[in-house]
């Protein structure tokens, strides 16, 4: 049981294929620079590996080359597409359309494809990729989209909604999605196995913390409130992305700059969060050495970073009327001690109290890091979106 997971950008085509017997990755790579001109980085489990320049004018010819790849030459690892059981694609937005895991047909592409308003960067090329792998890989091989929105579909409107006129919801569909869902569903179950517990008795707050970060607050297994919005731009600052800002603060400095909207979008989107308050960097790890040097500003970005993160924990926990677990994950919850200390400091009153030589040094690990008398837990749990939607796609192929 062979499963490809694709992850398709504007211009470049991310994917693992996936052995299910054992869940072990075969082969990954990505065919990059679709539309500009070409290349493809390609990797297999053994370590046979191709990196060539091609000419990928659309995501059809990527595909053609990534079935090449896969089926032909030194770095093959098969024999032909028919040994794929399906193909399973990461799409950012579903909307109120799709609220889980579903088979591709014509209809879905269209439907997903008419959501692009809602993820102008995302779902635009999702639909060209879907298109693509229609014509490229075999009729009889299914194809399977899993959203990363979804999970949070259980939201309450009390939750997702805006304070803005309600014919706008009507309207225009404005409300918070919440993003990362894949991954927020895969570390709050794997946490639950984990800890030895049925999911459905745990009230966790998931911290994915990387590039782009989100907090989520998930009882009984259920996405009940989560910190990005709209789109990925909201919650907590990021690497190059605001976090939440009253909204008057981005009409003014609009004005001030002379933004279009769109401008003023790119600003708060590739210029700001560590980016923006250091100067410096948006990479978590420049910034703490520069805080460490004694940079103020990087300090600054540091500490709004821990500020917010222990906000969204103290408000979730009030969300839920209670807290079993803190995880982290992502880049910077996987491989920060740094960070994951200082959010868990002074969270006594919570019932959370870190276990320091547990915590230090420890990176990509599944690892409890709080203390044996902590009445909340706190974890270290490495995400795996792409394994996740392997394993939905399989159960959802299994299941036709
Ligand atoms: P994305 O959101 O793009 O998937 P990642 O989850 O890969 O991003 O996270 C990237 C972030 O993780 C960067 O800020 C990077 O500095 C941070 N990071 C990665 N490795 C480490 C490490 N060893 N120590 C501290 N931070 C790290």
């Amino acid at each position: 049981m062979m499963i490809l997971v694709v992850n398709a950008g504007s211009s470049s085509l991310k994917y693992q294929l996936i052995n299910m017997e054992d869940e072990s990755v075969l082969a990954k790579g990505n065919c990059d620079r679709i539309g500009i001109d070409g290349h493809i980085s390609h990797k297999t489990f053994d370590g046979r590996t191709v990196d060539a320049d091609v000419t990928f004018p659309t995501h059809t010819e990527a595909f053609m080359k990534l079935v090449e790849v896969l089926t032909t030459g030194d770095a093959s690892v098969l024999k032909s597409m028919d040994e794929i059981s399906a193909v399973g694609h990461r799409i950012v937005q579903g909307a109120e359309v799709f609220d889980r895991t579903t088979l591709v047909t014509d209809e879905v592409i269209q439907k997903i494809d008419d959501l692009q308003e809602l993820a102008p960067v995302h779902n635009h090329p999702h639909a060209l990729a879907l298109w693509a792998c229609k014509k490229v890989i075999p009729a009889n091989v299914p194809q399977v989209v899993v959203f990363d929105t979804a999970f949070h579909q259980t939201m309450p409107a009390k939750a997702f909604m805006f304070g803005l006129p309600y014919e706008d919801y009507e309207k225009y569909s404005v409300r918070k999605y919440g993003f990362h869902g894949t991954s927020h569903r895969f570390v709050s179950a794997a946490l639950a196995e984990a800890m030895g517990k049925d999911i459905k008795d745990l009230k966790i707050v998931s911290c994915h913390l990387g590039n782009g970060s989100s907090i989520t607050a998930v009882d009984g297994g259920k996405s009940v409130d989560t910190s990005m919005g709209f789109t990925p731009l909201d919650g907590i600052l990021m690497g190059t992305r605001t976090g939440a800002v009253d909204p008057s603060a981005v009409t003014f400095v609009a004005n001030k700059h002379g933004f279009t909207p769109s401008e003023m979008s790119d600003y708060m989107n590739k210029k700001s969060g560590f980016l923006g308050i250091s100067g410096i960097s948006s990479d978590n790890r420049d910034i703490t050495a520069a805080a460490q040097n004694g940079d103020k500003r990087a300090q600054l970005a540091r500490e709004m970073l821990i500020y917010q993160i222990k906000k969204y924990i103290g408000a979730y926990a009030a969300a839920m009327n209670g807290l079993d677990a803190v995880l982290f994950t992502g880049g910077i919850g996987e491989n920060s001690d740094d960070v994951r200390k200082e959010v868990c400091e002074n969270m006594e009153f919570l019932g959370l109290k870190l276990d320091n030589a547990a915590n230090d040094g420890v990176r990509g690990q599944l690892k409890k890091i709080s203390a044996a008398d902590s009445k909340v837990e706190a974890w270290i749990v490495p995400t795996n979106e792409e394994l996740l939607i392997a394993r939905d796609t399989l159960a959802l192929v299994q299941g036709l």
